[in-house]
C-alpha cells in the first residue's frame, strides 16, 4: 500500500480524499494555491505544500509544480480528484514516467473516451446504444447541413472536447447550423464538432462502476441527475425511481461493456440519455471520481475512495457482484456560493458562522469551514449535503431538514432554493427530466421567487446583523454581506 498520497485538488473533495488515505493508514499531503491557504483541505490534511499563485492555471492545473512537489515530498501516489487534471491523460503519463502512481484509469482509457466522437464509436463497436448521430469530427458546414437532415432535427451541435456543460446547442432547423458551429468552434478552439439527435425531454442516468487491474468488473447500480441547470447537475439520487429492474439490468450491463471496451480500471461513471419509453443512449464516460458519488456509497456501503486507492495500489476488487444490493434511497444536494435570485452571480466572501446539520441519515462532504475564503477564483461549490432513508420519502424528508439545519453566513448559497425543488409535484412523483429546472423553476425568478421569503426578510436580517454584531469585534475586516438566503426555517425566526 501506499505511503503518501498528494492529493492533486481542493475543496470538498481533497478533504473527502484526506478522510479515506486516514482510514487506510496513509499520510495525505494537501496542495494549496495562495488564496486557498486558510482552506479546510489545508487543515485537514497531514502536510500541505503551498503550490503558486491563486488562479488555477499557475497552481491547481501547474503539471510541472505538482510533479515537482510530488517527487520533492516523497509522494508514491497521486489523486486528483475530479475536475482540474483529472482527466488529462497527459499528466497522468507524467505521473506514471515519474514512477508514481496515478489513482485513477490509464493515460489511453482517459484519451479515448476523453474525446467524446472517438468515445461514441468505440461504443458503437462494442454494441453499447449512442445517441443516433455522428462517429466522426465534421469536415464542412455542408457536411453538417446534411447530415442533420438524416439525423432529423432538432440536434445537438457538440464540440468533441466539450465538457462541464458547455460547448453544445440545441439546433432546430438548417439555418441555424453554420452560425451555432462557429460559436462552438470558438468555445473550444477546437474544429471538432459533430452531431447528435436531440432527445427530447430524457432523464440523465449513470452508471457507477469499479474495476480491478486484473480484469474484474463490477456495477454500483445507476444515479439518476436530470435536476440540473445549464446541464450542470444540482440534485442527485440513487436509485433512480424512473428505473425498473429490467431497465436496471441493461442499462449496468451497457456500462459494464462501456468500461470494458477500453479496458477500464478504477472508477469510472457511464452517462446515459434516458427517453420515456425507457430506451437509453450512451451520453460519454467519466473517467475519474464523480462529485455525486456519496449517493452510491450510502445506499452501497462502498466507499469509492479506499477502493479507488486499493486499485490504483494492484489490489483485486474486494466485492463481488452477487455482494451488492441497494440500500434503501439518498439524496444529494450541491450547496453554491452563488446568489440565485441575483441570476446565480457568484458569491464570495469569508465564512462567518458554519452551522452543520447532523442526525439520522445525513452526511456532509465540505470544503468549508468557519473563516475559509470564498474567492472567485474556483469552482463555487461549498459542499454537498447527503441524506440517506429507508425509502425515496425518508430520503428527501431528511435532506429538507438538514437544509434547514445547515446555516451558513458570509456568502450567499443556494441552500433556500432546494426547498422548492424538494416540494415540486414533478420532482415528487419523479417524473421530472432535464429540463425540469429550465421549465419550472427559470420562469419564476426573479420576482415570483423572492417572495417566497419577503414578508421574512426585514425580521431575518436584524436578527443576523445582531448575531455579527456580536462577532464583530473578532472580525472586523470581514465584509458583512449577509442576507438571509441562508435562512429558510421562517418559524424559527419569527
Ligand atoms: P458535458 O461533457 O459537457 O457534461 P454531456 O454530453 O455529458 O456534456 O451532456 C451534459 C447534459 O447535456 C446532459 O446531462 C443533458 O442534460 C444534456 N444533453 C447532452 N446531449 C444531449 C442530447 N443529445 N439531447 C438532449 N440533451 C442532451
Amino acid at each position: 500500500m501506499f505511503k503518501k498520497i498528494l492529493i492533486a485538488n481542493r475543496g470538498e473533495i481533497a478533504v473527502r480524499i484526506v478522510k479515506a488515505c486516514r482510514e487506510l493508514k496513509i499520510t495525505s499531503a494537501a496542495i494549496y494555491s495562495e488564496a486557498d491557504k486558510n482552506s479546510l483541505h489545508v487543515r485537514a490534511a497531514d502536510e500541505a505544500y503551498l503550490i503558486g499563485p491563486s488562479p488555477a492555471s499557475e497552481s491547481y492545473l501547474n503539471v510541472d509544480k505538482i510533479l515537482t512537489t510530488a517527487k520533492e515530498i516523497g509522494a508514491d501516489a497521486v489523486h486528483p480528484g475530479y475536475g482540474f487534471l483529472s482527466e488529462n491523460g497527459d499528466f497522468i503519463q507524467k505521473v506514471e514516467d515519474a514512477g508514481i502512481a496515478f489513482i485513477g484509469p490509464s493515460p489511453e482509457a482517459v484519451h479515448l473516451m476523453g474525446e467524446k466522437t472517438s468515445a461514441r464509436k468505440l461504443m458503437a463497436e462494442n454494441n453499447v446504444p449512442i445517441v443516433p448521430g455522428t462517429t466522426k469530427p465534421l469536415e464542412s458546414a455542408e457536411e453538417a447541413l446534411k447530415l442533420a437532415e438524416d439525423i432529423g432535427y432538432p440536434i445537438m451541435l457538440k464540440a468533441s472536447a466539450g465538457g462541464g456543460g458547455k460547448g453544445m446547442r440545441r439546433v432546430y432547423k438548417p439555418d441555424e447550423l453554420p452560425g451555432a458551429q462557429n460559436e462552438s468552434l470558438k468555445a473550444f478552439s477546437s474544429d471538432e464538432v459533430y452531431i447528435e439527435k436531440y432527445i427530447e425531454d430524457p432523464k440523465h442516468i449513470e452508471v457507477q462502476i469499479l474495476a480491478d487491474k486484473h480484469g474484474n468488473y463490477i456495477h454500483l447500480f445507476e444515479r439518476e441527475c436530470s435536476v440540473q441547470r445549464r446541464h450542470q447537475k444540482v440534485i442527485e439520487e440513487s436509485p433512480s425511481i424512473a428505473v425498473d429492474d429490467k431497465t436496471r439490468q441493461a442499462i449496468t450491463t451497457a456500462a459494464i461493456d462501456a468500461a470494458k471496451a477500453c479496458n477500464y480500471y478504477n472508477a469510472g461513471t457511464i452517462e446515459f440519455l434516458m427517453d420515456k419509453h425507457k430506451n437509453f443512449y450512451f451520453l460519454e464516460m467519466n473517467t475519474r471520481l464523480q462529485v455525486e458519488h456519496p449517493v452510491t456509497e450510502m445506499i452501497t456501503g462502498v466507499d469509492l475512495v479506499k477502493e479507488q486507492i486499493k486499485i490504483a495500489a494492484g489490489e483485486k476488487l474486494s466485492i463481488k457482484q452477487e455482494d451488492l444490493k441497494i440500500n434503501g434511497h439518498a439524496i444529494e444536494c450541491r450547496v453554491y456560493a452563488e446568489d440565485v435570485d441575483n441570476n446565480f452571480a457568484p458569491s464570495t466572501g469569508k465564512i462567518i458562522m458554519h452551522k452543520l446539520p447532523s442526525g439520522p441519515g445525513i452526511r456532509v462532504d465540505r470544503g468549508i469551514d468557519l473563516l475559509s475564503d470564498v474567492s472567485v477564483y474556483y469552482d463555487p461549490m461549498l459542499a454537498k449535503v447527503v441524506a440517506h432513508g429507508a425509502n425515496r420519502e425518508e430520503a428527501i424528508a431528511r435532506i429538507k431538514r438538514a437544509l434547514g439545519e445547515y446555516k451558513i453566513l458570509g456568502v450567499i448559497t443556494n441552500i433556500h432554493a432546494f426547498r422548492w425543488v424538494l416540494e415540486q409535484k414533478s420532482f415528487l412523483d419523479g417524473t421530472f427530466d432535464i429540463n425540469f429546472v429550465d421549465k419550472e423553476f427559470m420562469p419564476l425568478l426573479p420576482n415570483k421567487w423572492k417572495s417566497v421569503g419577503a414578508e421574512h426578510y426585514e425580521k431575518v436580517v436584524t436578527i443576523l446583523s445582531a448575531i455579527l454584531k456580536a462577532k464583530e469585534n473578532k472580525l472586523k475586516a470581514v465584509k458583512l454581506e449577509c442576507t438571509s438566503k441562508n435562512i429558510w426555517d421562517k418559524q424559527k425566526y419569527e
